[in-house]
């Protein structure tokens, strides 16, 4: 049975081996089963057709029929047009040909009854409907009127006729062979209870629809089952790690009461309490913690991190943090320096650039035991750093570290894995993470501390700019400090780095008393880190500067982030880029600085910002706008191969799937029950054909 589907896409009637090789090459289509798998991204309502009468220009595309009065052309012979005037019994409308005119022509019959597909448009009062598609009106394709789907398809596979028609028509002759065939993929239980169409219905449904309530359904069925798999798939990681690697049992909290009591900087806001309490429950329970924490740039995240240490530490463990960039794991040892400090805990910083002799002393502290944390980058993950005890890992992630990078940190422990907490500034939409991360629990502070004013933004255009440059000065002169930020990508990067170098100079010119700093990308380290710290030390008042101060520095001193050509800036980065300020206790400011004309993305995203400072709601506007793809860097994108859900819209059927799969591993955890053979032999071919499964495991 499963044979008939891993048919090679060149015997299928129609195809050969021509343009099988083109279908593999730009659809990735191989076999019967991928054909089937190609959705249609959209439909066409071919259910009814309008009157003449009924049409207007703000219509989208709609289907007439009527008999042909007139045809004529106008026109010199090389910009020759062509008009037919269509009638049915309520008025008439005109149809009008640019191209092809010739071949109109022939084929075009006054009196003959024909169906007309278009888009209508109004010039002034009248309308018409350019390039329409025509057809003779029979009863046949009078009565097999449905939704008609449309393929995605290429330019090169359109040279080779195999347009969406055309597709469809291939998937009207497969599905006919593949009728008695298929078989059904989920279980009669989950059927019955979700009331799903059967995988036959829903096929037929979704090529074919007879009715847009019967295609919803039909795509209901095929999005749940897409999104019940990759969701069973990390329940089961997860059950299967549960089983497996049992936890460290921490119960200290000596050390913990005593920063408490003795050197808690400020009040922990509630949102800090309820995670702390998570997480330590997670390490006290004996099972091992995979745990995702996401909070917002600013929320907090950094003592969270340490009072969790503070556990594995007390009781007589090490604790590990690892960030994706050298600033950062400074930057966060810094942080967490200060608290160790405090309470008499030893903590080192292991870079790339560490040295040598610092490197082999820090090595043996490890191992030794006499370090009890440690901050660093990738360079934690060579062989020859080695723990004595480690109890939990903390891996600041922001989508920069795959997972097999992660699970690299848990083997630094022979007989027990430590505990993993994973941190992420970028806040995910909440069916992004179920996917992305459905195998980590997730904690989320959801709170800024008390007292942090909001940080205003606006939108500027470039004409605004004395205006700013007004701003920027004001702000200096009580003493604040100034981030501007030009985009800079590979693609354009000369471009780019001179518009930088430019920026730089006018705001040299335009503020000739003021210690300017720049920083970007194609300096050399020392040099860059040189001007950074002029900024910390606010010997420099203004940073002109690429994205590289992302995820650097932190001054709590600067006030206003003035973002150049803003429009170019994707959201993520543009909150990230955002939370640079606010950090201190003065009101902070944001200047997204645009042209005038601007893409209606574009315009989105910087409305979105001034609107909002809500990190969540902002990734909830991205995740719509761009799809996840670009949310989560390639690491990780082969979770999100999905064929026909889309978690920007279908977050709702996401919760509905990931509920159907907790009950039922809740119910047979291993899958052994007779009921679930689907489920066995299902997950079974999605291995063999796809390398998703073993990619994130
Ligand atoms: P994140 O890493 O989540 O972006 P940080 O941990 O760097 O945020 O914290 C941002 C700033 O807020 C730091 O200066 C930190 O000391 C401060 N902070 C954290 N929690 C609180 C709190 N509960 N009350 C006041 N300030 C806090
Ligand atoms: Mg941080």
């Amino acid at each position: 049975m499963q044979g008939f589907f891993d048919t090679k896409i060149e015997f299928l009637k129609g195809v050969g081996p021509q343009k099988a090789a083109l279908l593999n090459k730009e659809l990735n289509i191989f076999t019967y089963g991928d054909l089937l798998q190609h959705y249609p991204f959209r439909y066409e309502d071919r259910t009814k057709f309008h009157t003449v009468r009924e049409l207007n220009g703000t219509m989208p595309y709609v289907q007439i029929k009527g008999r042909i009065r007139n045809i004529e052309t106008a026109g010199p012979p090389r910009k020759r047009r062509l008009k037919a005037y269509l009638r049915d019994e309520t008025g008439e409308i005109e149809l009008v040909w640019f191209k092809g005119v010739q071949w109109v022509l022939q084929k075009l019959q006054p009196g003959v009854e024909y169906m007309v597909f278009g888009k209508p448009t109004a010039f002034g009062s009248k309308l018409n409907i350019a390039h329409p598609e025509i057809e003779l009106l029979t009863h046949q394709n009078e009565d097999v009127s449905y939704l008609h789907p449309i393929y995605h398809t290429t330019e090169r596979l359109k040279k080779k006729y195999l347009d969406s028609k055309a597709i469809s028509k291939l998937q009207r002759t497969l599905l006919q062979l593949a009728e008695h065939r298929i078989r059904e993929t989920l279980p009669q239980k989950l059927i019955a209870d979700y009331r799903l169409l059967s995988k036959k219905e829903a096929l037929f449904g979704v090529h074919f629809p007879q009715n847009t309530e019967l295609l919803q359904k039909a795509s209901f069925r095929l999005k749940f089952e897409e999104l019940f798999y990759v969701q069973l798939r990390l329940l089961k990681l997860k059950l299967a790690r549960v089983d497996k690697f049992k936890g460290q049992i921490f119960q200290d909290t000596e050390l913990l009461t005593r920063f408490y009591n003795e050197h808690l900087p400020f009040d922990l806001t509630d949102a800090q309490k309820r995670v702390i309490k998570e997480i330590y429950h997670d390490m006290k329970s004996g099972k091992q913690m995979n745990r995702l924490l996401q909070g917002d740039v600013g929320s907090g995240k950094t003592i969270v991190a340490f009072i969790c240490m503070l556990l594995a530490v007390g009781s007589g463990t090490q604790g590990v943090m690892m960030a994706p960039t050298e600033i950062l794991a400074t930057q966060h040892y810094q942080g967490l320096k200060e608290y160790a400090d405090s309470m008499g805990i030893t903590i080192a910083l292991l870079t790339g650039s560490t040295k040598k002799s610092e490197r082999r002393i820090i090595h043996e502290y490890l191992k030794s035991g006499d370090l009890n944390i440690i901050v660093g980058t990738h360079a934690l993950l060579e062989d020859v750093v080695q723990f004595k005890k480690l109890g939990l890992a903390v891996v600041d992630e922001q989508h920069r570290f795959g997972v097999a990078q992660r699970s690299k940190l848990w083997q630094k422990n022979r007989d027990v894995y430590p505990h993993v907490l994973v941190m992420t500034a970028t806040p995910i939409p909440r069916t992004l993470a179920m996917t992305l991360y459905g195998d980590l629990d997730i904690s989320v502070i959801d709170q800024l501390p008390a007292g942090r004013k909001p940080i205003k933004t606006v939108h500027r255009y470039d004409s605004n700019r004395l205006r700013v440059n007004g701003f920027i000065k004001e702000q200096i002169d009580e003493g604040r400090q100034v981030y501007i930020v030009y985009p800079l990508i590979e693609e354009s990067e000369k471009l780019d780095l001179k518009h930088l170098m430019d920026g730089y100079e006018s705001i040299c010119r335009s503020f000739p008393d003021i210690p300017v700093s720049v920083v970007h990308g194609k300096m050399k380290p020392d040099a860059k880190d040189y001007e950074m710290q002029r900024f910390v030390k606010a010997e420099t008042k203004i940073m002109v500067a690429t994205t590289v101060i992302e995820v650097g520095v932190n001054v709590p001193n600067a006030s206003v982030m003035v973002i150049e050509n803003a429009e170019r800036f994707g959201l993520a980065q543009l909150h990230q880029l955002r939370g640079r300020v606010g950090r201190g206790a003065d009101q902070s400011y944001c200047i997204l600085i645009s042209d005038y004309k601007l893409s209606k993305e574009g315009r989105v995203r910087l409305e979105t910002m001034v609107r909002t400072n809500n990190g969540f709601e902002i990734a909830d506007t991205d995740l719509q706008l761009r799809g996840p793809g670009d949310l989560t860097g390639t690491q990780q994108s082969g979770v999100l191969d999905l064929l026909i859900a889309d978690l920007g819209k279908d977050g709702k059927i996401l919760q509905v799937a990931r509920g159907a799969a907790i009950g039922l591993l809740d119910a047979d955890p291993d899958l052994s029950h007779p009921d679930n053979r689907n489920i066995r032999s299902q997950i079974e071919s999605m291995r063999k054909t796809a390398v998703n499964w073993s990619r994130i495991s």
